[in-house]
C-alpha cells in the first residue's frame, strides 16, 4: 500500500492507472476507521483494479461550534487497517495543500441538501460536495462506494454526479451496526458507558416505526411521533429532527403510499454527541 499525501502526485498516479486501463474504486471517509468504513472497502475490493482510500478531515464541512478539532485521527492505526483491507493507495492530505490560499470556488448543492442536516449544518453539504468533487477530479474513480448510514449526504452526491456528468459509478453499501443496534460511527468512541448505552434508542425508534408500517400505517407524523417516544424514553437524549421523506426524492411526506419506499431519518444528540441514522420501510413490507 502506497501513502500520498500530495493531490498532484494522487492525480498523476490515478492518470498513470487510467492509461494503465486500471479500474479505479474510490472509499472517502475522515479516517478513524471502523466495521463500516471496512464494509464499504470490501464492496469496493470486490470490484476495484485498483483501491483506493482517502483519508480526510475536511475542515469546509464543519461549523465553527462543531467537533473539527477533537475529531479522533488515529492516522498510524488507520493506515495499518486500510493495508490490511486491500487498499493500494491512501490518500491522506492535508488541509493547507487541499485549500491552498486563494481557493474560492465551492459547489451548491440544491434542493434535497436543504432539510434535516442541511438545515441543522448550515454550509455542511456544499462543503462535503466541494470536497467530494475534488476528490474525484484527483482519483479519476471509475466507482465510488458510499455508506447508507449519511443518506442525504448520498442522494446528494448522486445529484451531483448526474448534473455535472461525473463519469463515476456510485454505488452505495447498507449501515452496519453494533449488535445493540447503534451504528458504528468514528463519533462513538465520544459516547461515555451510560450514553452509549442510551444510543441504542436511534435504532429503537427507527424500528418502531418500521414495524408500524409493517403493521400497515400510513400516517408520517404518527410514525414520527412514535420513534420520538422511544428516542425519549432515555434520558438525555436531545431530538434534533425526526422525518420520512420519500427515498428516492428526499422530499418529506405526510401520507407513505404503497410501493414506495421511504426513509425515517432521525438525529440526536446525547451529551455532546450527535449522532444520526435511518432506515427505509415500504408499507406493509417488512424490510430488513
Ligand atoms: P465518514 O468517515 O463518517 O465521513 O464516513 C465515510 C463513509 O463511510 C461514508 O460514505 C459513510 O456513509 C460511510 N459509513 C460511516 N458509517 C457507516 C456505517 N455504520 N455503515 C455503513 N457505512 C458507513
Amino acid at each position: 500500500m502506497r501513502i500520498i499525501k500530495d493531490p498532484s502526485e494522487m492525480q498523476s498516479v490515478s492518470e498513470k492507472l487510467r492509461l494503465r486501463h486500471q479500474f479505479i474504486a474510490i472509499v472517502m471517509t475522515m479516517g478513524a476507521l471502523h466495521e463500516g468504513h471496512l464494509s464499504l472497502l470490501k464492496l469496493a475490493r470486490e470490484k476495484a483494479g485498483t483501491l483506493i482510500l482517502t483519508i480526510f478531515v475536511n475542515p469546509r464541512q464543519f461549523g465553527p461550534k462543531e467537533d473539527f478539532q477533537r475529531y479522533p485521527r488515529p492516522f498510524e492505526k488507520d493506515a495499518s487497517m486500510a493495508k490490511a483491507a486491500g487498499v493500494d493507495y491512501l490518500f491522506a492530505p492535508e488541509p493547507e495543500t487541499m485549500y491552498p490560499d486563494g481557493f474560492e470556488t465551492r459547489v451548491s448543492t440544491g434542493t434535497v441538501a436543504d432539510g434535516f442536516e442541511g438545515a441543522t449544518r448550515p454550509g455542511h453539504f456544499d462543503g462535503m460536495a466541494t470536497v467530494v468533487l475534488k476528490f474525484l477530479m484527483l482519483t479519476k474513480p471509475h466507482l465510488a462506494v458510499f455508506g447508507e448510514k449519511d443518506a442525504q449526504q448520498l442522494a446528494i452526491i448522486r445529484t451531483m454526479v448526474r448534473d455535472f456528468n461525473i463519469d463515476t459509478r456510485i454505488i452505495e453499501a447498507p449501515i452496519m451496526r453494533e449488535e445493540d443496534g447503534l451504528a458504528t460511527s468514528s463519533r462513538n468512541i465520544y459516547l461515555s458507558s451510560i450514553e452509549r448505552t442510551q444510543s441504542a434508542v436511534l435504532y429503537r425508534g427507527i424500528r418502531e416505526a418500521r414495524d408500524l408500517v409493517a403493521g400497515g400505517e400510513t400516517d408520517a407524523a404518527r410514525l414520527v411521533e412514535a420513534a420520538e417516544s422511544v428516542i425519549r424514553s432515555a434520558e438525555d437524549t436531545v431530538i434534533d429532527y425526526v422525518g420520512i421523506v420519500d427515498a428516492e426524492t428526499f422530499a418529506v411526506v405526510e401520507t407513505l403510499e404503497r410501493d414506495r419506499t421511504y426513509r425515517i431519518l432521525v438525529a440526536v444528540r446525547i451529551g455532546s454527541t450527535r449522532l444520526i441514522d435511518n432506515g427505509t420501510f415500504r408499507v406493509g413490507e417488512t424490510v430488513n
